[in-house]
């Protein structure tokens, strides 16, 4: 007893006193079970963690007047509960659920087990975020021997009645009762009694089956479930309701269950509810049906109403796909009154939901009913349809539209697309990492010289390789898409090819590429050189032969320039869409690029100048590899230097061009980084060549090679290492650098550079390199009369620069965070083969996403934390970005707008996507 209490207790008190004494303080009750029924809900739309989605919004329908059968909600407290205290119940549980019960039966005059009128429930799961089809539904509750035969009478439908039964018995048998396939079994023991049953009575389809078919069935349904499980069939319906409750929440941790929300990352401590509610029958007979509809198209976003739905069916006839549905809008002729008032029921969803709605719903004997309502999933294009369509609509503000189309989606806009007819006809030969949205189809090629040479002739080409490296850069660019078997999501593929908007595959493992024999295997398939493939890089998937395609609208009006934009709504959408992001967005984009065409695709969408320009990327273009070879082998300062002579007017070049279509926004160039061996001839016939075309033997070059192997280049000889060691080739890049600003300043046109010196970790490794470019600054400038407008800066990309970024930002006049590297060296794991480990990580949940696509905050984004506060000590106003492939990723952008980053650059065809996510990052606040 509380101690003031036991004081009141023993002093006498005034009667009044006492009385107050009596009534001590209870704890308030708990509630854990929501009644709704007769336009009264005890919950409502906002309760989805309590109530679960599917609850929370039966509630909602029943508050605003729609019709939906009475039924009540336990709420996911209780599966915690369950799970906290040995699959036991809270007390309070058993009266709650009887007190509801009663409710429901004093609502529809029906009483569960009753004899007279009895009471038939469905009991379904509902968690916070919907988990289709992984957890479990047990319909027709309240069946029994005794209440079959009630049913049939009242009913004037005995094969509706006994159809009812066998399927509660088979669903309450597999998932209350445990009656599944065992070990070496190749069919659901229900099924391979079905079949027995339809056998014997020389049917072919269940509908097929009559009463007295169905009666054995019945019986033979429960003899299963008695050799089964030992135990018999409950008849009674109370005992049936908590073995079905017990049933739905043991569902949560069912392994279907598990793997969906670990791929998903649900929590697992959300738990789901369990909703019981009055079954409605869409198989009453012909005034009956069943169907599904979204409010609006989920593959297009247009405004039609779109569904199906099969008269006297039950829901999962729908679903099943046995009987083919017919399409929402006959129903106007089937039941005029009821498709009547479904419109009504669409319309009323939609403006109180505001978003598009995916619902269930049933006919019985002409009465409709609704029985689940959610927002409905969509693709990209429905995505931005919709939203768009809303705001003029004035369902929604700007706003929302904003913070309702999830960032990504906007790279199904900008993709090339798979016919549909086209690839429902193909044969799916592998899946990969979907690196580079978009769908592409061509001939196979497996080396860069043959890419080139297909491309040459006029072909469509898929460059596969079983990973790829800066020599293959040619035959990326030739390629209509990239396969590779190997590799991640900022594997080299990966990210030039989004660079470069080419569509891509990664690390699809079950490829087996034989460079030897010219072959790609998958399965049964073998495909040869100048063999058609297909991928889809915005799911992932690979296709033997020919899929059409067609090039996205926004990128035919944008940069082909070949499609008027008034003739395309999607460019319409997508334009007003970017600019309403423009304007809440705090966070500049910029893009990685190195060449004029990818800075002026970026710059049509909306990119504000260049965050990275990789000159080495620039090396590779025809038989400028030869004087970079000719600069690596090298064995003199004399003869480095003519062959580095030899490169400056091919980087001039480069540079006046880029110059000139940025009309004055700011690039960001970054001096040489790859280790060098990555340009160098690696086989004989490739060194065979290069010694007839240098004039040097050929022992030379191989020695020369091998003098340069490095067991760990990531980590070797690369970055501002070469700069250091070489001094000639970052003086040769800053004299192209700013030769060709001279030039393009001439012609009246501004330009910024912001030189970019990388893989930076000691203070006088960027002093001394700095020192180089300022002083062939002036020497260009004194030689051509000019003034130079730049910046010199440096990469963040290795840990030690990150801590001594105070020390660093005393000559770095910007920091932008190279988050490959920093996250490989962070987390001491190789950005390139991490592909074969990584995955299973993130099934153990050791990293919830792959950390090179997305930002560990907790890591690298700890130390991007402590490097923006140590560069702020040194100059409060360093402008701060970041230019690893994280720039272009939702999650990572939103991030860097909460740490304070002046700008993301990413490449270009994520500029839109990386312009959403910051607007998202800025309405959040
Ligand atoms: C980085 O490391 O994040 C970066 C942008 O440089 P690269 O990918 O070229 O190493
Ligand atoms: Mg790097």
């Amino acid at each position: 007893m509380p101690k003031t209490l036991k004081k009141k207790a023993a002093k006498k008190a005034p009667a009044q006193k006492r009385a107050v004494a009596k009534k001590p303080a209870t704890p308030k009750k708990i509630r854990y079970v929501y009644y709704f029924g007769d336009g009264k809900a005890d919950g409502n739309g906002s309760m989805k963690p309590l109530l679960g989605g599917k609850g929370a919004n039966l509630h909602e329908m029943t508050r605003i007047g729609l019709p939906v059968p009475p039924g009540f909600t336990i709420t996911t407290e209780v599966c915690t509960y369950f799970y906290d205290n040995k699959k036991q119940y809270p007390p309070e549980l058993e009266a709650q659920v009887a007190s509801a019960l009663a409710k429901i039966e004093k609502s529809v005059s029906k009483k569960l087990g009753d004899r007279a009128n009895p009471l038939l429930l469905s009991v379904r799961s509902g968690a916070r975020d919907s988990m289709p089809g992984m957890m479990d539904t047990i319909l027709n509750l309240g069946m029994n021997d005794e209440v079959v035969e009630i049913v049939a009478e009242k009913s004037g439908n005995p094969r509706f009645a006994w159809d009812s039964y066998r399927r509660f018995l088979q669903m309450y048998g597999d998932v209350v009762m445990g009656v599944q396939k065992r070990e070496g079994e190749d069919h659901e023991p229900f099924e391979t009694v079905i079949e027995e049953v339809k056998h014997a009575a020389h049917v072919q389809k269940d509908t097929e089956l009559s009463p007295d078919d169905l009666k054995t069935l019945v019986e033979r349904f429960k003899q299963l479930i008695k050799e089964r499980t030992g135990k018999t069939f409950p008849q009674d319906a109370r005992q049936q309701l908590w073995g079905a409750i017990g049933a739905v929440f043991g569902s949560w941790n069912n392994d279907r269950a598990i793997v969906y929300r670990r791929k998903y990352g649900i929590p697992h401590e959300w738990g789901t509810a369990v909703n019981v509610q009055t079954m409605v029958f869409g198989n009453r007979g012909d005034t009956s049906a069943t169907g599904v509809a979204f409010t609006r198209d989920p593959a297009t976003g247009e405004k039609v109403f779109y569904g199906e739905y099969l008269i006297n069916a039950q829901g999962e006839d729908v679903v099943a796909g046995v009987r083919t549905p017919h399409p929402v809008a006959q129903l106007a002729q089937e039941m005029p009154a009821a498709h009547k008032e479904l419109l009504k029921v669409r319309s009323l969803l939609e403006k109180h939901f505001r978003d598009m709605q995916d619902l269930e719903f049933t006919v019985e004997d002409n009465n409709l009913y609704i029985l689940q309502t959610r927002n409905g999933k969509r693709t990209g294009f429905a995505a931005v349809r919709i939203a768009t369509d809303m705001v003029a609509e004035k369902l929604i503000t700007k706003e929302d539209a904003l913070r309702r189309i999830p960032a990504d989606s906007l790279s199904h806009l900008l993709a090339p697309i798979f016919d549909r007819q086209s690839v429902r006809s193909a044969q799916k030969i592998g899946t990969g990492l979907a690196a580079g949205p978009g769908a592409a189809s061509g001939r196979l090629a497996f080396n860069a010289k043959d890419a080139v040479e297909l491309a040459h002739k006029g072909e469509r080409v898929i460059l596969a390789r079983i990973e790829t490296s800066p020599e293959d850069l040619r035959g990326m660019i030739a390629a209509e898409g990239i396969l590779t078997a190997r590799g991640g999501v900022s594997s080299h593929a990966a990210l030039v090819a989004r660079q470069m908007g080419k569509v891509c595959v990664c690390g699809a493992l079950a490829l087996k590429i034989d460079y030897a024999a010219q072959t790609l295997a998958a399965g049964s398939a073998t495909l040869k050189r100048g063999d058609y493939i297909s991928i889809d890089g915005t799911a992932g998937e690979v296709y033997a032969g020919e899929v059409k395609t067609a090039a996205s609208e926004v990128v035919q009006v944008l940069v082909e320039k070949k499609l008027d934009p008034k003739k395309s709504q999607t460019y319409q959408e997508f334009a007003s869409l970017m600019s309403w992001a423009d304007k809440a967005r705090k966070l500049d984009v910029r893009t990685n690029a190195d060449s004029p065409d990818q800075v002026a695709t970026a710059i049509a969408f909306g990119a504000k100048g260049i965050g990275l320009c990789r000159t080495e990327h620039m090396f590779f273009e025809g038989d400028r590899i030869d004087a970079m070879r000719e600069m690596i082998l090298a064995q003199s300062l004399d003869e480095r230097k003519a062959a580095v002579a030899k490169l400056l007017p091919y980087q001039r070049s480069d540079f006046v061009g880029i110059f000139r279509v940025l009309k004055g926004l700011p690039a960001t160039i970054r001096f040489l980084d790859p280790p060098l061996h990555e340009f160098l001839p690696h086989t004989e016939a490739q060194q065979k060549d290069l010694a007839a075309k240098l004039n040097v033997p050929l022992e030379h070059i191989a020695r020369r090679v091998e003098e340069l192997h490095e067991f760990n280049p990531m980590l070797g000889h690369r970055g501002c290492r070469l700069g250091i060691s070489f001094p000639e080739v970052t003086e040769m890049q800053a004299r192209a650098i700013f030769e060709a600003a001279a030039e393009v300043q001439k012609s009246g046109i501004k330009v910024k550079p912001e030189i970019m010196i990388p893989l930076v970790g000691f203070p006088k490794e960027l002093r001394l390199q700095i020192d180089i470019v300022h002083r062939v600054a002036s020497e260009v400038a004194k030689a051509k009369k000019v003034k130079f407008n730049y910046l010199v800066g440096t990469m963040l990309e290795i840990p030690r620069a990150a801590l001594v970024a105070d020390e660093i930002a005393k000559d770095a006049e910007f920091f932008s965070f190279g988050t490959n590297d920093l996250t490989q060296t962070t987390l001491g794991m190789s950005r390139d083969d991490s592909g074969s480990f990584l995955p299973h990580y993130q099934e153990l949940e050791i990293v919830k996403n792959n950390p090179f696509a997305t930002i560990d905050q907790a890591g690298v984004g700890k130390l991007m934390e402590i490097s923006r506060d140590q560069a702020h000590k040194t100059r409060p106003d360093i402008k701060l970005g970041i230019c690893g492939e994280h720039g272009g990723d939702p999650e990572s952008v939103k991030f860097c707008h909460r740490i304070g980053l002046d700008y993301v650059s990413c490449s270009p065809f994520r500029v839109p996507v990386a312009k959403l996510a910051a607007a998202q990052a800025a309405l959040a606040g």
